[in-house]
């Protein structure tokens, strides 16, 4: 089977600097928030170009305690993306806030600036646009409907590190940018890991405090706060990744453009759009098509792994029933979750077993435009 990701093999590609890394950080003796993480928050605030990075649990934390730290909660609403991994909802609804979900662009998938300003109203605090995929929501119009309104805006940039828009990376078009190091995302660790970077020092300062029990000085706490660190060992082997990441990113956009060539002769499949002013890391490389299923049976009879990102949106999910959201509400992102199909793609992905897919399209293109 061609294995739609495979983050073994991209851990062992620097398995001996690893390896070199967790003896350094056992014979330390410094395990939680030390030298490795200060030094992994320093190297990722220069590298987006913002002031601050606080590294925390993983990513989920990272959205919940921005939104905890900005003082969002029970009565407030934020807007964000039905099209999403769920912890985009999930931690809104977990500081006691309303997620209010806005349909995304067609063509991109992230959150339809238009379709944001029929959602607001007096009790909107923030927007959480999600850099889906490894491609930046469109920020200018965003940040411009924000600035209007007051409104805080906090990226999930989980699924996109290394992206840019208008030569600006993902993490600093905000006011604060939330990053997860779960070992499939373009930068990962071997286990849980998340990062936020902002130029609020305000913000930092009550981050720094909040992923530690609420507390500035030990064993003095002027706030009710969280367990979220990074471990001294996630830091390290991050700080090796971190070495990597933009020839994994470079990677990945070749594997891309490859697929994009061979996509353009099918009509009835449509490959991403990069919209022009963006750099698309290719988190995930999704195909569109009305035959997902026929297609995905195909591919599968063909030992090649696909995946379907994803099949229910946030405001149909069981967990939101009480939000009163209907099928057909949010037309767009609910036939992206019927037509959506990703294909192999990571930094790893062997040359033969790309063309393997490539002769695959070839070889059914009758089929799958039939
Ligand atoms: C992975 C992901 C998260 C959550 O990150 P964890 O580290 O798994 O908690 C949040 N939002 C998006 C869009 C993600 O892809």
């Amino acid at each position: 089977m061609i294995p739609l990701m495979n983050v073994k093999e991209q851990f062992a590609s620097i398995q001996s600097e690893i390896l070199e890394a967790i003896k350094e950080v056992a014979e330390s003796g410094s395990y939680i928030l030390g030298a490795k993480v200060d030094e992994l928050e320093k190297k990722i605030a220069q590298k987006l170009g913002v002031i601050y990075a606080i590294a925390v649990a993983n990513g989920t934390d990272a959205l919940i305690l921005t939104l905890e730290a900005y003082g969002i909660g029970r009565g407030d609403e934020v807007i964000t993306t039905p099209f999403t991994f769920f912890a985009s909802g999930e931690a809104i609804s977990r500081v006691g806030a309303t997620p209010v979900f806005a349909d995304v662009n067609p063509d991109t998938f992230t959150l339809c600036p238009t379709k944001i300003k029929e959602k607001l109203t007096k009790r909107t605090k923030a927007i959480i646009p999600v850099h889906l995929f490894g491609q930046c929501a469109d920020m200018s119009a965003i940040n411009e409907l924000a600035n209007q309104h007051n409104l805080l805006v906090i990226e999930d940039a989980c699924q996109a590190f290394g992206a840019e828009q208008n030569g600006k990376p993902a993490g600093s078009l905000g006011d604060a940018g939330c990053f997860s190091f779960f070992p499939t995302k373009n930068l990962g660790t071997l286990g849980d890991g998340g990062i936020i970077t902002t130029s609020d020092p305000l913000l930092a300062e009550r981050l720094r405090s909040l992923r530690i029990h609420g507390s500035k000085k030990k064993y003095f706490h002027q706030d009710i706060g969280y367990n979220s660190r990074l471990d001294e060992l996630h830091a390290a082997i991050l700080l090796i990744c971190l070495k990597h990441i933009d020839s994994w990113n470079l990677e990945r956009k070749k594997l891309a453009a490859i697929y994009d060539s061979i996509l353009k002769t099918i009509p009835s499949v449509t490959g991403p759009h990069a919209a022009k002013n963006n750099l698309h890391v290719y988190h995930l490389y999704c195909i569109q098509t009305e035959k997902r299923d026929d297609i995905a049976n195909l591919l599968q009879q063909n030992n090649i792994q696909c995946g379907v990102y994803y099949p229910c949106c946030l405001h149909l999910q069981q967990a939101y029933t009480h939000l009163g959201y209907c099928k057909g509400d949010l037309p767009v992102a609910e036939h992206l979750s019927e037509t959506l199909l990703a294909i192999p793609l990571h930094p790893f992905m062997r040359t033969e077993d790309q063309n393997a897919i490539v002769e695959f399209f070839k070889k059914n293109k009758e089929v799958i435009s039939c």
